[in-house]
């Protein structure tokens, strides 16, 4: 039997955007991906990390605006854990979750350039495959420069709009996937919404009214 392909997408979703929406639905029509997982991370709701919304909120708006997407799922996967989590202990969850499944890891190229950073990065390259996306401001094509180089052989760089070809994922670990992506970041959102500006345009409609009526954002 095919083995089922499930999308990992991680992020503080502070809040989650359209940007993020239509990079994952590209990722998932493009590597066939049965599901994808948008999994915010638990930050906790301290004086220290103000300007981060409540992890509850982060998540309820992601429920809000995946509800559209047959394939999209959120989880509270990291959020239930009730302390901050680090990737490789996440994707541990999810492979439990999902044994038999390929795991697909889903980044845009500004967190993927940070991967060094990551607790355990080499486990975490070795346990899964990687989507790396295009995200304005920044160029795909660094990818290779990280970590020396060192795992540059093992990228593919997708054709543009094209499906990506089975026979790589015996190949290749880490696909670059060059998409339009929108230039929106949830920094210039949370600015927007302290000054009462529109952010009609950036998030979906219940996004936008779940901020208004919890009054996010405005301090
Ligand atoms: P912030 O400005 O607060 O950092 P953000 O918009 O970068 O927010 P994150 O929650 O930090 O959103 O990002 C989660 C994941 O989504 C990251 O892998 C990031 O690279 C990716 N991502 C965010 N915005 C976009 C976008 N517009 N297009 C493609 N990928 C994106
Ligand atoms: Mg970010």
């Amino acid at each position: 039997m095919k083995k089922e392909r499930i999308g990992l997408f991680g992020g503080t979703f502070n809040p989650i955007h359209s940007g993020h929406l239509k990079a994952a639905e590209i990722v998932q029509k493009r590597l066939f991906l049965d599901e994808v997982l948008f999994i915010p991370s638990y930050i906790p709701p301290h004086k220290k990390y103000r300007g981060i919304a409540d992890p509850h909120h982060r998540l309820k708006m992601v429920e809000l605006a995946v509800r559209s997407f047959p394939r999209f799922v959120p989880s509270s996967l990291e959020i239930d854990a009730q302390e901050r989590s680090y990737s490789i202990i996440t994707l541990g969850k999810v492979k439990k979750l999902y044994p038999r499944s390929l795991i697909f890891f889903i980044l845009g190229i500004d967190a993927f350039l940070e991967i060094d950073t990551w607790k355990e990065y080499e486990r975490v390259l070795e346990q899964c495959f990687f989507v790396v996306i295009s995200r304005p401001g920044f160029h795909l094509g660094d990818a290779g420069n990280v970590l020396g180089g060192e795992i540059e052989g093992k990228m593919f760089l997708v054709p543009e709009a094209e499906a990506l070809n089975p026979d790589m994922l015996d190949k290749y670990r880490i696909f670059l996937l060059p998409i339009n992506a929108l230039s929106i970041a949830s920094t210039e959102i949370r600015k927007r919404a302290l000054k009462g500006e529109s952010i009609k345009s950036m998030v979906p409609g219940e996004v936008e009214a779940y901020i208004k009526e919890n009054k996010l954002y405005q301090s």
